[in-house]
């Protein structure tokens, strides 16, 4: 444990709404042109403490220290990409017929609440706070409820760039607390949610009750190919990235590799040894290449699905098993892991591997490699690893995937939309799209004819 933070109750989160709700009158109206330099304030002393922030960062998610600089430094990103485009905000007047328009125009949703998880507690509370400030929302967050003293140090240092009173707030405590309070308030208008999809399931029906608007970004079970005539290193190399940073708790890492039967043997003997290269350990220490996971339970269900994939007749060709050693006994270590002969049925296969274990496939062929690809409930991203244009093509088209990766490891940019297909979600963030999320559309109709004439 790093250090502890109050457990709010209901009361506590109707405060913060409450706040949030006094807030939105002046904020909505303050010009866009000045909640942008707020915001570019904002991504500047987050910037500033960018070394001290990290090293919060690390200690209590558990990805080492580079990892977690590149996720502060996308916290400012976020806030400088919003700040650039809130003034293009716009709707558009359109005549319809003489003497009678109408506008049609952008306007704030209302109070916004946060839920985000553990795996990146920054970047993905930016993903959602960036926007919808830029609209000229106001914000509620409930981070979750292992890694809250990152956020709490951000919204802190936002209240001293001049960012007005109750426009951004946090509250800490347990989902089935604050965030329940935050999907049955009637003055919260938008739900902005990233984790597990049984949550989100269960916030997507609770916000049925009073139509809150949702973006939900949920798990997924990345499928990556690898053809026949793939560069094999360059592959290898993109799965070792792919599956095992921040100890594979991305919502993006590559979590089943579906391999062509003529590369199988090659491919795996090379992911086998790069597999072993990856250095386990303490995220502040020089060096690290993989920390621990964020949390007792997180293990646990990595190692009942692994244990199931065994059982069903799988075979660990490296990792499979905690790491010994006195550096390993603080902290939730779970060795690399490769599996092969992975039954389909098997938990590996069917549900989402939120940790450092990669499956392994092995398919005859494209169509083959789809169907496995295509087979899970979930279609966030998806990856396709040819030298062949026309198969990447063909991949890319039939991939049921909200992102489609040829040739790369997972890589988000903030100008392009991101967000799922099937059960992975909801709505994209990122982008003018993640910006488009927050705005409510009107239409203003004026009649300037005299003739108050009825018409349709
Ligand atoms: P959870 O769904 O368990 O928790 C996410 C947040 O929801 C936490 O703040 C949690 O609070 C809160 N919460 C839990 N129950 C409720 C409830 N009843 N009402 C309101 N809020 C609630 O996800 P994890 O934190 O375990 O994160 C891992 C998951 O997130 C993975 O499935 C991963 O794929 C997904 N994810 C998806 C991404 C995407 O963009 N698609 C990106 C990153 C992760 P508390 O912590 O107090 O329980």
């Amino acid at each position: 444990m790093v250090d502890t933070v109050p457990k709010g109750s209901r009361e506590d989160a109707k405060r913060a709404i409450d706040a949030a709700y006094e807030a939105f009158q002046g904020w909505s109206s303050t010009p866009a042109s000045e909640r942008a330099k707020l915001l570019f304030k904002a991504a500047q002393i987050v910037r500033d403490n960018q070394k001290e922030l990290a090293q919060c960062d690390t200690m209590e998610q558990g990805k080492p220290i580079p990892e977690s600089m590149g996720e502060i430094a996308r916290f400012s990103e976020l806030c400088e990409y919003y700040a650039g485009i809130a003034t293009q905000a716009r709707g558009i007047t359109q005549n319809i017929a003489q003497n009678i328009y109408c506008d049609v125009v952008k306007q704030p949703v209302g109070v916004v609440g946060g839920i985000t998880p553990w795996n990146f507690p920054v970047s993905l509370f930016a993903f959602k706070l960036a926007p919808a400030l830029a609209a000229g929302n106001t914000f509620v967050l409930k981070p979750a409820s292992t890694t809250p003293l990152t956020d709490l140090k951000i919204v802190d240092l936002m209240g001293k760039v001049g960012i007005p009173k109750g426009v951004v707030n946090v509250v800490t405590g347990p989902g089935s607390v604050v965030g329940q309070e935050f999907l049955d308030n009637s003055k919260v208008r938008k739900i902005a949610f990233t984790g597990e999809t049984g949550t989100g399931k269960h916030i997507m029906e609770a916000c049925a009750r009073s139509v809150k608007r949702v973006t939900l970004e949920l798990g997924g079970s990345d499928p990556m190919i690898v053809c026949n005539d793939v560069d094999v290193d360059l592959a290898v190399k993109g799965a070792i990235s792919g599956r095992f940073r921040n100890c594979g708790q991305i919502c993006i890492a590559m979590k089943r590799l579906i391999i062509f039967k003529d590369v199988y043997e090659v491919f795996t003997r090379k992911m086998t040894e790069a597999v072993q290269r990856i250095k386990v350990g303490n995220g502040l220490v020089a060096g690290t290449t993989m920390g621990p996971l964020n949390n007792e339970a997180q293990r646990e269900t990595i190692e009942d699905q692994v244990k199931d994939a065994r059982e069903h007749g799988a075979k660990a060709m490296s990792g499979g098993a905690r790491p010994v050693g006195r550096e390993f006994e603080k902290g939730y270590f779970y060795l690399p892991t490769l599996l092969t002969d992975v039954p389909a049925d098997s938990k590996v296969a069917t549900e989402e591997t939120f940790g450092p274990v990669l499956p392994m496939f092995c398919v005859p062929d494209l169509d083959e490699a789809l169907r496995v690809a295509n087979s899970t409930q979930y279609g966030l991203g998806s990856s396709i690893w040819t030298t062949n244009l026309t198969t990447a093509r063909v991949a890319a088209e039939r991939l049921e995937a909200g992102t489609v990766w040829i040739n790369s490891p997972p890589l988000l940019r903030v100008e392009i939309p991101f967000g799922g297909f099937k059960q992975s979600g909801l709505g994209k963030e990122l982008g003018t799209e993640g910006l488009e999320a927050y705005l409510e559309t009107k239409a203003i109709y004026a009649d300037v004819s005299g003739k108050s004439k009825p018409w349709w």
